[in-house]
């Protein structure tokens, strides 16, 4: 049988009955599966008494909290479109999501409400504005927990319609929104469910955000499915996050490689007691093998596994099993998830295969590949060619057993007389040093026109008066000389999207104001 999301997901809710479903990592305050199964069906209720009917698109305007599924799952049994939209986005560039996806209603957060109310302002078109807690003239989900309205029987197409209208990070050009059906995001959760799960028992801890398709699929919907206690903060900040591990014996995370390079250099780890942890799995951006291995080494764990996705592939196709973390190679992201099919081409010659070992780009087909960019169908068509295969842009490569290594996207690749360099490598590099905290590398044209690897780098507070010369020459050990870092910037910090991904556009804009 097909089901929409809510029933996928919370489907085994009221059997999980009295079993912690969230935990407030801040506070404490708990929601049990009775719980969120009474409250998300009747917010549903509230919001179909409200108006909000099938098709129409729903904005959740929150950072992760333990009301953030409640809204989502009583959206989508309401019938709307859920399009998840940054906590910390401006008023103009919510109004522009807004706009673009044709939101009618908006749940927020009372802290986000004068930015809610901006937007709305900006964008037109918005009915209402509903809040997960409580604010004054503001109808509230929770509220609505005492309302008599009838469970709204809209007649849903786990096939045909959209149940996520998440917005791409925006790493490589403007966010575009992903129309998601209901039996996408569902085929992925049942696809990654067989490799990597979690149960009653088992606590994730959900630091990454829930309005990116990652933290959605990994950190809300393939836990709340399956009995698992997911414990909730709202952003990253180190002491908490880890404090959070040692209160709450979280038994598993899922992080980006930022996360990764805190757990595996920061001097504060060694201060907390994180031995209840089983796995760690880290997706989103390329990851280290190295930096992968000092961070299992370090908190006497099996080797951190990786998963490799993208939006507009609801989003999973690749992960390392965790009964595999053992004996997987260093640096994979991971085996084909069931049901999909995989294909590495040349670079200069799209219609050519490549064999085992051979880096090309990946190309992927199966029943995850987004219904298409809403409003963009040049853009989709660009992205999924006629036989049905989505165009990843990024480069990789398979061993002989299947696993998959990613190598870099192919636009980020700098072409250093006509050799190709990949900046994640020299990133991981980079990170070798015992001096640098982080690093970030674009290509720049240098006088005598040719694109060379330029370094971005952010010191350690313990040394400050390491050397540009010391740098360029701890790369130049290490690597082949077409491969050689020629220009450093210090910087305080390295741009990161919400998804931990390295925004090198803005360290472009850097330089061309340098
Ligand atoms: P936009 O498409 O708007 O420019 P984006 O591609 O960063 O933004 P996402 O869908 O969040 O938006 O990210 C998908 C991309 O993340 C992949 O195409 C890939 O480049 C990268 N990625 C995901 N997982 C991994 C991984 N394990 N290793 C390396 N890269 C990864
Ligand atoms: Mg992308």
């Amino acid at each position: 049988v097909e089901l929409p999301i809510h029933e996928a997901v919370l489907g085994h809710a009221a059997d999980f009955g009295e079993l912690p479903a969230l935990v407030d990592g801040t506070d404490g305050t708990t929601l049990t599966y009775a719980q969120l199964d009474r409250l998300h069906r009747r917010a549903a209720a509230g919001l179909a008494d409200a108006g909000v009917c099938k098709g129409d698109v729903l904005a959740l305007h929150s950072p992760n909290t333990i009301a953030f599924p409640t809204a989502f799952y009583a959206a989508t049994r309401a019938g709307a479109s859920v399009t998840t939209v940054h906590p910390l986005a401006t008023p103009e560039e919510f109004a522009k999501q807004l706009r673009d996806s044709r939101a009618r209603w908006i749940v927020t957060v009372s802290p986000l409400l004068e930015a809610a109310r901006r937007a709305a302002e900006l964008a037109g078109g918005i009915r209402e504005i509903f809040v997960c807690d409580r604010a004054e003239g503001h109808r509230s989900l929770t509220g609505m927990l005492a309302g008599t309205a009838p469970e709204p029987r809209p007649d849903i197409d786990p096939a045909e319609d959209v149940a996520a209208l998440p917005y791409s990070s925006g790493t490589t050009g403007v966010p575009k929104g992903v129309m998601l059906t209901h039996r996408q995001i569902a085929t992925n959760l049942a696809q990654l469910d067989s490799v990597a799960p979690a149960g009653p028992g088992d606590r994730i801890l959900a630091v990454l955000p829930f309005f990116h398709i990652y933290g959605l699929t990994a950190l809300m919907n393939a836990p709340l499915r399956n009995g698992a206690t997911v414990v909730v903060l709202p952003r990253f900040d180190l002491e908490t996050f880890l404090a959070a591990i040692q209160n709450h014996r979280i038994t598993g995370l899922y992080v980006a490689p930022p996360i990764v390079l805190a757990l595996a250099k920061h001097p504060v780890v060694a201060d907390y007691d994180l031995s209840s942890l089983k796995y760690v799995i880290s997706a989103a951006a390329p990851l280290d093998a190295h930096l992968a291995r000092a961070c299992a080494e370090r908190l006497g764990l099996p080797p951190i596994g990786q998963a490799y996705g993208m939006t507009e592939l609801s989003p999973g196709t690749h992960v390392v099993p965790l009964e595999r973390l053992h004996d997987a190679p260093a640096g994979t992201v991971g085996r084909l998830i069931a049901g999909t099919e995989m294909r590495i081409v040349s670079l200069d010659d799209p219609g050519k295969d490549l064999g085992t070992g051979e880096s090309g780009e990946i190309l992927i087909r199966g029943p995850q590949v987004m219904k298409g960019y809403l409003g963009r169908p040049d853009a989709t068509t660009a992205l999924i060619d006629a036989d049905g295969w989505l165009h990843t842009g990024d480069v990789g490569h398979v061993d002989a057993d299947g696993w998959l290594f990613v190598v870099d996207r192919v636009k980020e690749l700098i072409k250093y007389k006509g050799f190709q360099v990949a900046p994640a490598e020299l990133e991981a590099l980079l990170l070798t040093h015992p001096g640098i905290a982080d690093a970030a590398v674009i290509g720049t044209y240098n006088d005598d026109g040719n694109e060379v690897p330029h370094a971005f780098v952010v010191r350690r507070s313990t040394a400050r008066d390491l050397t540009e010369t010391e740098i360029l020459l701890h790369v130049a050990e290490r690597v082949a000389p077409y491969k050689r870092v020629r220009l450093i910037t210090f910087v305080d910090t390295v741009p990161r999207a919400a998804s931990g991904k390295i925004l090198r556009r803005e360290l472009r804009a850097l330089r061309e104001h340098m």
